[in-house]
């Protein structure tokens, strides 16, 4: 089992405060989480520097990723290396995914800047069932909605700030490697997400495992 923060923001996000250079370290450090995918709102630049400076670091896994802002809300691409162009409407960058080959994520489904009901139809691979930012009840809903779409939850610490890092994250089973985690998340075989934050374990249920 691999496990990974599938939405973390870096300081390449204005509202952000996590350095690229502090994400690798605590990876590399990091006793049971050794992947991540940055997603800074509209910008690949954290990536390319966190990827960079990961580079030297032989088993931490960093993904592509972008928490893309459209006119119904926010959309996660993971797994591609180029902007959707703008404007950035929902349908151009489920589009855009579509021809890069990208993996789509709706974070936080009922949070603000979440797209809502929308959720319900939009072509996705998977929901973000569990994001600390979001209250336990938009959680729930978040797992509801996964369930009747049957599409695989997976969990983001939406991190801003470092005390925020690896309080949840997805377990995939998968090879630690960036191409073997994007092509099982787009087969769907997320077996379970898992947190070790005590504040959120109550959120496990259902399907979903809990291993603390
Ligand atoms: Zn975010």
């Amino acid at each position: 089992m691999f496990r990974v923060d599938l939405h973390l923001h870096t300081v390449f996000s204005s509202d952000s405060t996590i350095s690229p250079k502090l994400v690798v370290e605590q990876l590399y450090k990091h006793a049971s989480v050794k992947g991540v995918a940055i997603t800074d709102h509209n910008t690949l630049d954290g990536y390319f520097q966190v990827n960079k400076l990961a580079n030297v670091y032989e088993d931490v896994v960093v993904l592509p990723g972008i928490e893309v802002g459209t006119e119904k809300g926010d959309i996660i691409l993971l797994g591609v290396e180029e902007k959707p162009k703008t404007p950035t409407t929902l349908d151009s960058v489920i589009d855009f995914a579509k021809t890069t080959d990208g993996v789509i994520v709706i974070p936080h489904p009922y949070r603000s800047l979440g797209i809502g009901d929308l959720a319900m139809n939009v072509e996705a691979h998977a929901v973000e069932v569990l994001n600390p930012t979001a209250t336990s009840e938009e959680n729930i809903m978040a797992q509801n909605l996964a369930r009747t779409r049957k599409l695989p939850g997976v969990a983001g610490t939406d991190a801003h700030h470092p005390e925020e890092l690896w309080t949840t994250f997805t377990e995939i089973d998968t090879q630690p490697d960036r191409e073997s985690v994007l092509n099982t998340l787009k087969k769907g075989a997320v077996k379970a997400f898992a947190v070790h934050s005590s504040k959120m374990t109550k959120l496990e249920g259902g399907k979903f495992h809990s291993r603390n």
